[in-house]
Protein backbone atom coordinates (compact mmCIF):
# COMPACT_ATOMS: atom_id res chain seq x y z
CA UNK A 1 0.00 0.00 0.00
CA UNK A 2 1.24 3.25 -0.76
CA UNK A 3 0.19 7.01 -0.44
CA UNK A 4 -1.16 6.99 -3.86
CA UNK A 5 -3.73 4.40 -3.21
CA UNK A 6 -5.48 6.73 -0.56
CA UNK A 7 -7.27 9.00 -2.98
CA UNK A 8 -5.59 12.13 -1.93
CA UNK A 9 -4.65 14.91 -3.90
CA UNK A 10 -1.57 15.74 -5.59
CA UNK A 11 -0.47 18.47 -3.57
CA UNK A 12 -1.01 16.02 -0.37
CA UNK A 13 1.31 13.63 -1.68
CA UNK A 14 3.81 16.01 -2.43
CA UNK A 15 3.43 17.19 1.03
CA UNK A 16 3.68 13.51 1.95
CA UNK A 17 6.49 13.00 -0.02
CA UNK A 18 8.38 16.24 1.06
CA UNK A 19 7.71 15.02 4.92
CA UNK A 20 9.93 12.02 3.79
CA UNK A 21 7.01 8.97 4.53
CA UNK A 22 7.13 6.33 2.33
CA UNK A 23 4.42 4.06 3.02
CA UNK A 24 1.13 5.09 5.59
CA UNK A 25 0.81 3.93 8.17
CA UNK A 26 -1.81 0.79 9.13
CA UNK A 27 -4.18 3.82 10.94
CA UNK A 28 -3.54 6.06 7.93
CA UNK A 29 -4.24 3.36 5.43
CA UNK A 30 -7.28 2.54 7.53
CA UNK A 31 -8.79 5.61 8.52
CA UNK A 32 -8.03 8.04 5.37
CA UNK A 33 -10.07 6.51 2.39
CA UNK A 34 -13.40 6.55 4.47
CA UNK A 35 -12.65 9.73 5.95
CA UNK A 36 -12.18 11.35 2.28
CA UNK A 37 -15.40 9.63 1.80
CA UNK A 38 -17.42 11.84 4.58
CA UNK A 39 -18.02 9.07 6.57
CA UNK A 40 -17.80 8.97 10.96
CA UNK A 41 -14.76 6.99 12.55
CA UNK A 42 -13.97 5.85 15.66
CA UNK A 43 -9.87 5.20 15.51
CA UNK A 44 -8.74 3.12 18.72
CA UNK A 45 -4.81 4.25 18.14
CA UNK A 46 -2.65 5.79 20.17
CA UNK A 47 0.26 8.77 19.55
CA UNK A 48 3.18 7.37 17.83
CA UNK A 49 1.04 5.46 15.34
CA UNK A 50 0.69 8.21 12.99
CA UNK A 51 -2.86 9.06 13.51
CA UNK A 52 -2.36 12.43 13.35
CA UNK A 53 -1.89 12.36 9.85
CA UNK A 54 -4.83 9.93 9.32
CA UNK A 55 -7.29 12.83 9.59
CA UNK A 56 -5.30 15.89 8.83
CA UNK A 57 -4.18 14.43 5.44
CA UNK A 58 -8.01 13.96 4.54
CA UNK A 59 -9.38 16.98 6.39
CA UNK A 60 -7.07 19.56 4.34
CA UNK A 61 -8.44 17.75 1.22
CA UNK A 62 -12.28 18.27 2.31
CA UNK A 63 -11.39 21.24 3.18
CA UNK A 64 -9.78 22.65 0.22
CA UNK A 65 -12.84 23.76 -1.37
CA UNK A 66 -15.24 26.29 0.26
CA UNK A 67 -14.62 29.48 1.83
CA UNK A 68 -14.09 30.24 5.38
CA UNK A 69 -16.27 32.94 7.13
CA UNK A 70 -15.27 35.31 10.25
CA UNK A 71 -15.91 33.70 13.23
CA UNK A 72 -17.43 30.64 12.05
CA UNK A 73 -14.74 27.66 11.57
CA UNK A 74 -14.82 25.20 9.07
CA UNK A 75 -14.18 22.59 11.57
CA UNK A 76 -13.04 22.24 14.88
CA UNK A 77 -10.16 19.56 16.32
CA UNK A 78 -10.38 19.31 20.53
CA UNK A 79 -7.23 18.32 22.11
CA UNK A 80 -6.42 17.77 25.69
CA UNK A 81 -3.59 19.60 26.16
CA UNK A 82 -1.99 22.85 24.95
CA UNK A 83 1.09 20.69 23.36
CA UNK A 84 -0.93 18.25 21.38
CA UNK A 85 -3.00 21.21 20.00
CA UNK A 86 -0.03 22.90 18.89
CA UNK A 87 1.78 19.57 17.38
CA UNK A 88 -1.60 19.31 15.87
CA UNK A 89 -1.37 22.59 14.52
CA UNK A 90 2.41 21.81 12.54
CA UNK A 91 0.91 18.85 10.92
CA UNK A 92 -1.59 21.24 9.23
CA UNK A 93 1.74 23.39 7.95
CA UNK A 94 3.69 20.82 7.25
CA UNK A 95 0.95 18.85 5.13
CA UNK A 96 -0.87 21.87 4.10
CA UNK A 97 2.21 23.82 2.82
CA UNK A 98 0.97 23.28 -1.03
CA UNK A 99 -2.68 24.49 0.02
CA UNK A 100 -4.59 27.91 1.26
CA UNK A 101 -6.33 26.81 4.64
CA UNK A 102 -6.22 29.01 7.08
CA UNK A 103 -5.91 28.08 10.61
CA UNK A 104 -6.29 29.00 14.51
CA UNK A 105 -5.03 27.21 17.77
CA UNK A 106 -7.14 28.40 20.71
CA UNK A 107 -5.05 27.23 23.95
CA UNK A 108 -4.67 28.49 27.35
CA UNK A 109 -1.73 30.43 28.01
CA UNK A 110 -1.41 32.36 24.91
CA UNK A 111 -3.39 35.99 24.62
CA UNK A 112 -6.96 35.53 23.70
CA UNK A 113 -6.43 38.88 21.57
CA UNK A 114 -4.59 37.27 18.98
CA UNK A 115 -6.77 34.56 18.84
CA UNK A 116 -9.99 36.65 18.62
CA UNK A 117 -8.34 38.26 15.73
CA UNK A 118 -7.42 35.63 14.20
CA UNK A 119 -11.38 33.96 14.60
CA UNK A 120 -12.72 37.46 12.95
CA UNK A 121 -10.66 37.02 10.01
CA UNK A 122 -12.35 33.28 9.69
CA UNK A 123 -10.95 29.76 9.62
CA UNK A 124 -10.64 26.45 8.08
CA UNK A 125 -9.43 24.34 11.05
CA UNK A 126 -9.69 25.78 14.46
CA UNK A 127 -7.50 23.64 16.57
CA UNK A 128 -8.85 24.37 20.54
CA UNK A 129 -8.69 22.26 23.66
CA UNK A 130 -12.23 22.58 25.24
CA UNK A 131 -11.79 24.88 28.29
CA UNK A 132 -10.32 28.03 26.17
CA UNK A 133 -12.68 26.88 23.25
CA UNK A 134 -16.06 27.42 26.17
CA UNK A 135 -14.86 30.91 27.54
CA UNK A 136 -14.57 32.06 23.78
CA UNK A 137 -17.89 31.11 22.94
CA UNK A 138 -19.85 31.64 25.89
CA UNK A 139 -17.90 35.46 25.32
CA UNK A 140 -19.59 35.73 21.72
CA UNK A 141 -16.36 35.25 19.84
CA UNK A 142 -17.52 31.85 17.99
CA UNK A 143 -20.17 30.55 16.61
CA UNK A 144 -20.03 26.53 15.18
CA UNK A 145 -22.76 26.31 13.24
CA UNK A 146 -20.61 26.50 10.43
CA UNK A 147 -18.33 23.59 11.76
CA UNK A 148 -18.82 20.73 9.68
CA UNK A 149 -16.34 18.51 10.69
CA UNK A 150 -15.38 17.32 14.17
CA UNK A 151 -11.97 15.89 15.58
CA UNK A 152 -12.01 14.70 18.61
CA UNK A 153 -8.78 13.33 19.27
CA UNK A 154 -6.87 11.42 22.51
CA UNK A 155 -10.54 10.99 24.04
CA UNK A 156 -9.70 8.74 26.68
CA UNK A 157 -7.07 11.18 27.98
CA UNK A 158 -9.78 13.74 27.87
CA UNK A 159 -12.07 11.75 29.87
CA UNK A 160 -9.23 11.52 32.51
CA UNK A 161 -8.81 15.26 32.83
CA UNK A 162 -12.94 16.08 33.04
CA UNK A 163 -13.29 16.98 30.15
CA UNK A 164 -16.04 14.89 29.25
CA UNK A 165 -18.93 17.05 30.13
CA UNK A 166 -17.35 19.88 28.09
CA UNK A 167 -17.10 18.16 24.76
CA UNK A 168 -20.51 17.42 25.65
CA UNK A 169 -21.45 20.63 25.22
CA UNK A 170 -20.02 21.99 22.18
CA UNK A 171 -21.09 18.90 20.23
CA UNK A 172 -24.48 20.23 20.72
CA UNK A 173 -23.06 23.47 19.56
CA UNK A 174 -22.21 21.92 16.23
CA UNK A 175 -24.93 21.04 13.05
CA UNK A 176 -25.95 17.81 13.35
CA UNK A 177 -25.26 17.03 10.22
CA UNK A 178 -21.62 16.55 10.18
CA UNK A 179 -18.48 14.42 10.08
CA UNK A 180 -16.98 13.32 13.31
CA UNK A 181 -13.74 11.84 13.83
CA UNK A 182 -12.99 10.33 17.59
CA UNK A 183 -9.97 9.07 18.50
CA UNK A 184 -8.57 7.16 22.01
CA UNK A 185 -6.12 4.85 22.97
CA UNK A 186 -8.70 2.90 24.90
CA UNK A 187 -12.47 3.14 24.81
CA UNK A 188 -13.51 2.80 28.45
CA UNK A 189 -17.41 2.78 28.72
CA UNK A 190 -18.06 6.80 29.06
CA UNK A 191 -16.19 7.39 25.65
CA UNK A 192 -17.95 4.09 24.32
CA UNK A 193 -21.36 6.16 25.60
CA UNK A 194 -20.18 9.32 24.44
CA UNK A 195 -19.56 8.18 20.79
CA UNK A 196 -23.02 6.59 20.50
CA UNK A 197 -24.52 9.78 21.27
CA UNK A 198 -22.39 12.02 18.98
CA UNK A 199 -21.39 9.52 16.24
CA UNK A 200 -23.47 8.63 12.98
CA UNK A 201 -22.95 4.98 12.12
CA UNK A 202 -19.18 5.14 12.75
CA UNK A 203 -16.66 3.02 11.33
CA UNK A 204 -14.38 1.55 13.46
CA UNK A 205 -10.74 1.13 13.52
CA UNK A 206 -8.24 -0.39 15.44
CA UNK A 207 -4.84 -0.58 15.47
CA UNK A 208 -2.18 -2.03 17.69
CA UNK A 209 -1.39 -0.50 20.70
CA UNK A 210 1.97 1.00 20.12
CA UNK A 211 2.99 0.40 23.31
CA UNK A 212 1.67 -3.38 23.99
CA UNK A 213 2.40 -4.78 20.75
CA UNK A 214 5.50 -2.29 19.94
CA UNK A 215 8.04 -4.71 19.03
CA UNK A 216 10.41 -2.29 18.66
CA UNK A 217 10.67 -0.88 22.77
CA UNK A 218 12.53 -2.85 25.57
CA UNK A 219 10.79 -2.81 28.65
CA UNK A 220 12.76 -3.04 32.08
CA UNK A 221 11.11 -3.04 35.63
CA UNK A 222 13.94 -1.77 38.01
CA UNK A 223 13.71 -2.47 41.60
CA UNK A 224 14.68 0.45 43.70
CA UNK A 225 14.19 1.73 46.86
CA UNK A 226 13.27 5.27 47.22
CA UNK A 227 16.12 6.54 48.49
CA UNK A 228 18.29 5.01 45.66
CA UNK A 229 16.11 6.59 42.94
CA UNK A 230 18.36 9.68 42.28
CA UNK A 231 21.47 7.91 42.22
CA UNK A 232 20.63 4.72 40.47
CA UNK A 233 19.13 7.08 37.56
CA UNK A 234 22.25 8.97 36.96
CA UNK A 235 23.98 5.55 37.09
CA UNK A 236 21.34 5.13 34.45
CA UNK A 237 21.48 8.03 32.28
CA UNK A 238 25.53 7.61 32.09
CA UNK A 239 24.99 5.08 30.10
CA UNK A 240 27.00 5.94 26.73
CA UNK A 241 23.81 4.67 24.78
CA UNK A 242 21.62 7.00 26.45
CA UNK A 243 21.39 9.78 23.68
CA UNK A 244 17.91 11.08 24.82
CA UNK A 245 15.48 10.09 27.82
CA UNK A 246 12.32 11.52 29.21
CA UNK A 247 12.12 11.08 32.84
CA UNK A 248 8.86 10.75 34.13
CA UNK A 249 7.21 11.49 37.08
CA UNK A 250 4.17 11.03 38.99
CA UNK A 251 4.37 14.89 40.67
CA UNK A 252 5.12 17.98 39.69
CA UNK A 253 7.19 18.75 42.54
CA UNK A 254 9.41 15.80 41.84
CA UNK A 255 9.49 16.98 38.40
CA UNK A 256 11.29 20.05 39.86
CA UNK A 257 13.60 18.74 42.51
CA UNK A 258 14.58 16.08 40.75
CA UNK A 259 15.92 18.41 37.49
CA UNK A 260 17.16 20.34 39.82
CA UNK A 261 19.34 17.87 41.34
CA UNK A 262 19.99 16.46 37.96
CA UNK A 263 21.33 19.84 36.64
CA UNK A 264 23.86 19.99 40.08
CA UNK A 265 25.20 16.88 39.04
CA UNK A 266 26.32 18.24 35.83
CA UNK A 267 23.37 16.28 33.18
CA UNK A 268 22.13 18.64 30.48
CA UNK A 269 17.77 19.00 31.51
CA UNK A 270 14.75 20.95 31.69
CA UNK A 271 11.34 20.02 32.58
CA UNK A 272 7.72 20.20 31.97
CA UNK A 273 5.34 20.16 34.16
CA UNK A 274 1.66 21.51 34.33
CA UNK A 275 2.17 24.33 36.59
CA UNK A 276 4.25 26.47 34.20
CA UNK A 277 3.16 29.00 32.18
CA UNK A 278 2.42 28.04 28.21
CA UNK A 279 5.44 30.03 26.72
CA UNK A 280 7.66 28.77 29.09
CA UNK A 281 6.85 24.76 28.76
CA UNK A 282 7.28 25.36 25.24
CA UNK A 283 10.65 26.95 25.36
CA UNK A 284 11.68 24.13 27.64
CA UNK A 285 10.77 21.53 24.84
CA UNK A 286 12.46 23.90 22.25
CA UNK A 287 15.85 23.42 24.07
CA UNK A 288 14.93 19.70 23.84
CA UNK A 289 13.89 19.11 20.50
CA UNK A 290 17.04 21.56 19.59
CA UNK A 291 19.57 19.22 21.44
CA UNK A 292 20.64 21.30 23.79
CA UNK A 293 19.61 19.39 26.19
CA UNK A 294 19.02 15.79 25.92
CA UNK A 295 17.02 14.96 29.24
CA UNK A 296 13.54 16.07 29.98
CA UNK A 297 12.15 15.53 33.08
CA UNK A 298 8.15 15.73 32.37
CA UNK A 299 5.17 14.94 34.42
CA UNK A 300 2.11 12.67 32.28
CA UNK A 301 -0.30 15.84 31.44
CA UNK A 302 2.53 17.82 30.34
CA UNK A 303 3.88 14.98 28.19
CA UNK A 304 1.26 13.59 27.01
CA UNK A 305 1.46 12.33 23.41
CA UNK A 306 4.76 14.80 22.50
CA UNK A 307 6.17 14.47 19.43
CA UNK A 308 9.82 14.12 19.89
CA UNK A 309 11.51 12.07 17.55
CA UNK A 310 14.79 9.58 18.71
CA UNK A 311 14.38 9.72 22.02
CA UNK A 312 16.14 6.96 23.21
CA UNK A 313 15.26 6.07 26.57
CA UNK A 314 12.03 6.70 28.50
CA UNK A 315 12.74 6.19 32.65
CA UNK A 316 9.65 5.97 34.82
CA UNK A 317 11.11 7.57 37.83
CA UNK A 318 8.08 6.43 39.21
CA UNK A 319 5.42 4.04 38.31
CA UNK A 320 2.90 5.41 37.16
CA UNK A 321 -0.45 5.00 39.08
CA UNK A 322 -2.22 4.45 35.99
CA UNK A 323 -1.65 1.98 34.04
CA UNK A 324 -2.73 3.82 30.83
CA UNK A 325 -0.17 5.95 31.46
CA UNK A 326 2.67 3.63 31.41
CA UNK A 327 1.08 2.78 27.95
CA UNK A 328 1.52 6.54 26.58
CA UNK A 329 4.59 7.71 28.37
CA UNK A 330 6.59 4.55 26.77
CA UNK A 331 4.96 5.38 23.56
CA UNK A 332 7.30 8.56 23.79
CA UNK A 333 9.90 6.24 22.76
CA UNK A 334 10.35 3.30 19.83
CA UNK A 335 8.08 5.93 17.98
CA UNK A 336 7.47 5.10 13.54
CA UNK A 337 10.26 2.51 13.26
CA UNK A 338 12.92 3.82 15.75
CA UNK A 339 13.97 1.11 18.28
CA UNK A 340 13.93 2.59 22.25
CA UNK A 341 14.75 0.77 25.54
CA UNK A 342 11.49 1.90 28.62
CA UNK A 343 12.53 1.81 32.38
CA UNK A 344 10.06 1.41 34.98
CA UNK A 345 11.93 2.43 38.79
CA UNK A 346 9.65 -0.01 41.45
CA UNK A 347 9.78 0.21 44.86
CA UNK A 348 8.30 -1.80 47.60
CA UNK A 349 5.07 -0.39 47.20
CA UNK A 350 4.81 -0.28 43.47
CA UNK A 351 3.39 -4.04 43.41
CA UNK A 352 -0.10 -3.32 42.50
CA UNK A 353 0.61 -0.83 39.90
CA UNK A 354 2.91 -2.89 38.32
CA UNK A 355 0.44 -5.61 38.33
CA UNK A 356 -2.49 -2.99 37.22
CA UNK A 357 0.30 -2.14 33.90
CA UNK A 358 0.82 -5.68 33.12
CA UNK A 359 -2.32 -6.72 33.28
CA UNK A 360 -4.11 -3.72 31.10
CA UNK A 361 -0.74 -4.51 28.36
CA UNK A 362 -1.16 -8.07 28.42
CA UNK A 363 2.83 -8.66 28.88
CA UNK A 364 4.92 -9.17 32.08
CA UNK A 365 7.77 -7.22 32.37
CA UNK A 366 11.25 -7.96 32.14
CA UNK A 367 12.86 -7.06 35.79
CA UNK A 368 16.40 -6.16 36.15
CA UNK A 369 17.32 -8.27 39.71
CA UNK A 370 20.64 -7.89 41.79
CA UNK A 371 22.70 -10.81 42.04
CA UNK A 372 26.39 -11.31 43.40
CA UNK A 373 28.91 -10.80 40.84
CA UNK A 374 31.74 -13.29 41.26
CA UNK A 375 33.87 -11.70 37.92
CA UNK A 376 32.70 -8.14 37.24
CA UNK A 377 35.69 -6.22 35.90
CA UNK A 378 37.36 -3.10 37.70
CA UNK A 379 37.31 -0.28 35.25
CA UNK A 380 41.43 0.70 34.88
CA UNK A 381 43.55 4.05 35.37
CA UNK A 382 40.76 6.04 35.93
CA UNK A 383 40.84 7.04 39.60
CA UNK A 384 41.09 10.72 38.40
CA UNK A 385 38.23 10.75 36.79
CA UNK A 386 35.30 11.91 38.69
CA UNK A 387 32.00 10.31 37.33
CA UNK A 388 34.38 7.04 36.93
CA UNK A 389 35.50 7.53 40.35
CA UNK A 390 31.37 7.77 41.12
CA UNK A 391 30.99 4.28 39.26
CA UNK A 392 33.36 2.82 40.80
CA UNK A 393 32.68 3.41 44.53
CA UNK A 394 29.27 1.96 43.68
CA UNK A 395 30.78 -0.91 42.37
CA UNK A 396 34.09 -1.50 44.60
CA UNK A 397 32.77 -0.47 48.27
CA UNK A 398 29.48 -1.84 48.38
CA UNK A 399 29.32 -5.92 47.64
CA UNK A 400 29.68 -6.07 44.01
CA UNK A 401 26.72 -6.71 42.13
CA UNK A 402 25.53 -7.06 38.44
CA UNK A 403 22.01 -7.98 37.19
CA UNK A 404 20.45 -10.66 35.59
CA UNK A 405 17.04 -10.42 34.26
CA UNK A 406 14.12 -12.21 35.75
CA UNK A 407 12.24 -12.91 32.25
CA UNK A 408 12.72 -11.98 28.93
CA UNK A 409 12.15 -7.90 27.93
CA UNK A 410 9.37 -8.43 25.07
CA UNK A 411 12.16 -7.49 22.25
CA UNK A 412 15.36 -9.46 23.31
CA UNK A 413 17.84 -7.26 22.64
CA UNK A 414 21.32 -8.31 21.09
CA UNK A 415 23.36 -9.91 23.72
CA UNK A 416 25.88 -7.28 23.96
CA UNK A 417 29.01 -7.22 26.59
CA UNK A 418 29.34 -4.13 29.08
CA UNK A 419 32.02 -1.82 27.05
CA UNK A 420 35.39 -2.32 27.99
CA UNK A 421 36.49 1.27 30.23
CA UNK A 422 38.13 3.48 27.63
CA UNK A 423 41.33 4.83 29.72
CA UNK A 424 41.40 8.13 27.74
CA UNK A 425 37.93 9.02 27.67
CA UNK A 426 36.83 11.58 29.99
CA UNK A 427 33.23 12.78 29.34
CA UNK A 428 29.73 11.50 31.04
CA UNK A 429 30.64 7.79 30.09
CA UNK A 430 29.90 5.44 33.31
CA UNK A 431 31.81 2.13 32.50
CA UNK A 432 31.43 0.41 36.23
CA UNK A 433 29.69 -2.30 37.48
CA UNK A 434 26.93 -0.41 39.03
CA UNK A 435 23.75 -2.82 40.01
CA UNK A 436 23.07 -1.99 36.40
CA UNK A 437 21.57 -2.31 33.06
CA UNK A 438 24.21 -3.04 30.68
CA UNK A 439 25.18 -6.33 32.50
CA UNK A 440 21.88 -7.49 32.07
CA UNK A 441 22.05 -8.26 28.66
CA UNK A 442 24.61 -10.39 28.74
CA UNK A 443 22.34 -12.80 31.42
CA UNK A 444 19.35 -12.97 28.30
P1 LIG B 1 1.47 10.48 15.67
O1 LIG B 1 0.96 9.09 16.00
O2 LIG B 1 0.55 11.22 14.82
O3 LIG B 1 1.88 11.21 16.91
O4 LIG B 1 2.79 10.30 14.77
C1 LIG B 1 3.95 9.71 15.25
C2 LIG B 1 5.15 10.01 14.39
O5 LIG B 1 5.10 9.27 13.16
C3 LIG B 1 5.31 11.46 13.96
O6 LIG B 1 6.66 11.80 14.17
C4 LIG B 1 5.02 11.48 12.50
O7 LIG B 1 5.76 12.50 11.86
C5 LIG B 1 5.46 10.11 12.06
N1 LIG B 1 4.71 9.59 10.92
C6 LIG B 1 3.44 9.83 10.60
N2 LIG B 1 3.10 9.17 9.48
C7 LIG B 1 4.18 8.47 9.10
C8 LIG B 1 4.45 7.57 8.02
N3 LIG B 1 3.52 7.25 7.13
N4 LIG B 1 5.68 7.05 7.93
C9 LIG B 1 6.64 7.35 8.86
N5 LIG B 1 6.44 8.20 9.89
C10 LIG B 1 5.22 8.74 10.02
Amino acid sequence: MNFADLGLSEELLRAVGDAGYDEPTPIQANAIPPVLMMKDIIGIAQTGTGKTASFVLPMIDILAHGRSRARMPRSLILEPTRELAAQVAENFEKYGKYHKLSMALLIGGVSMGDQIKALEKGVDVLIATPGRLMDLFERGNILLTGCSLLVIDEADRMLDMGFIPDIEQICTKLPRQRQTLLFSATMPPPIKKLADKFLDNPKTIEVARAATTNANIEQWLVPVSSSDKRGTLRDLLRQPEVRTAIIFCNRKTTVRELNKSLRRSGFRSCEIHGDMEQPQRLAELELFKAGEVNILVASDVAARGLDIKGVSHVVNFDAPWHPDDYVHRIGRTGRAGATGTAYTFVTAEDGENIANIEKLTGQKIARLEAKPADAAPEPEGDEEKPQRARGRRRGGEQPKSTVRSAEKPRRSPAPRATPAPAADEDAGGWNGPIPGFLDARIDL
